[in-house]
């Protein structure tokens, strides 16, 4: 028998890629002691938005990618579920995988029904495909619109994606920064699936959480009854800086509180394209009471929301 995975403990760090690969100069690993947070999530609370990287000596990092990570396995993501009393995880592909799926399809073939994925996809895949990607327990594709990222999708592929998952009661995410959402909007509303926005939109932070840049966003989830947002990444938007993050609270929290049933939290784990400022995860969790602050607005952010968006069968 393998001794227990502990984030912190032996064989946790991860600062290297295996097989013919070599991490990136400058890439910032996860966290390699992350504190045992302080908050004490729900029953049941999901994970919403994780990643796993390769090993890629066992699933390569596709040829299109624009980083290549650390490796970050299924084990280590389940260990770090554990640590901060999570039960659940959504685990999306990440861009270094492009939209070879395999790494995700096995972490959730090994998570005994506790974690479901987001996919990536190209206009060719095939019914077949996808009804595999389903029953594997995939529940969405995401589309990129960052565009020093990724090469974006066309918006007719994309519309052309999101028309064909939509009988699998599948939802689409979509990646995008604020500044971009002007142009964006329409063809966002447009769509005939659920949307799920990572990070809020990435607002400016330095503006304010009532101001029309934010304000956009808030709009196009009042218009939209269907599209979701994560109150996630105040690592990546921050100005003011760990632990408290305190310029992202107004933003995620008014979130929270206009839209508490359209919320979804994560960790963001392994945190892709950190560099030099990897979160700790403790203190990722122990944000979550400054943005959810009564018991009923956690257990919705947490349980509640992501079991009916993606454990509803
Ligand atoms: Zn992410």
């Amino acid at each position: 028998m393998s001794a227990v995975l502990v984030p912190g403990g032996p064989g946790w760090a991860s600062n290297a890629a295996s097989g013919p690969f070599t991490m990136d100069a400058g890439w910032g690993a996860f966290h390699p002691r992350p504190s045992k947070p302080r908050f004490v999530v729900p029953p049941g609370a999901v994970d919403a938005h994780c990643h796993v990287f390769g090993p890629g000596a066992e699933f390569p990092y596709a040829p299109e990618r624009k980083y290549t990570p650390c490796d970050a396995s299924k084990h280590q993501l389940w260990a770090l579920r554990d640590w901060l009393g999570f039960e659940r995880n959504v685990i999306v592909q990440a861009t270094c995988h492009g939209a070879d799926n395999r790494a995700v399809v096995d972490a959730l073939r090994d998570a005994n029904g506790r974690a479901r994925g987001v996919a990536t996809v190209k206009a060719d895949v095939t019914d077949a495909e996808l009804r595999a990607l389903d029953e594997a327990g995939v529940r969405g594709v995401r589309f990129n619109f960052v565009k020093r990222l990724v090469d974006t999708t066309p918006p007719d592929v994309l519309r052309g994606i999101a028309e064909r998952v939509a009988p699998l009661g599948w939802h689409v995410v979509i990646y995008f920064e604020a500044v971009d959402l002007p142009e964006l909007y329409g063809f966002f509303a447009s769509l005939p699936v659920p949307l799920v926005v990572d990070h809020m939109g990435r607002p400016d932070v330095t503006k304010s959480a009532d101001g029309a840049e934010f304000e956009l966003f808030v709009k196009l989830m009042r218009e939209r009854p269907n599209v979701w947002s994560k109150v996630t990444c105040p690592d990546r938007l921050t100005k003011s800086g760990p632990p408290g993050h305190d310029d992202v609270v107004p933003f995620a929290k008014r979130l929270v509180e206009e839209f508490p049933d359209r919320v979804l939290y994560g960790t963001d784990w392994p945190h892709p394209n950190m560099k030099d400022k990897v979160p700790d995860d403790g203190h990722l969790v122990d944000w979550i009471p400054r943005i959810a602050t009564t018991a009923d607005a956690q257990r919705r952010l947490l349980v509640d929301n992501p079991m009916r968006l993606y454990w509803s069968r």
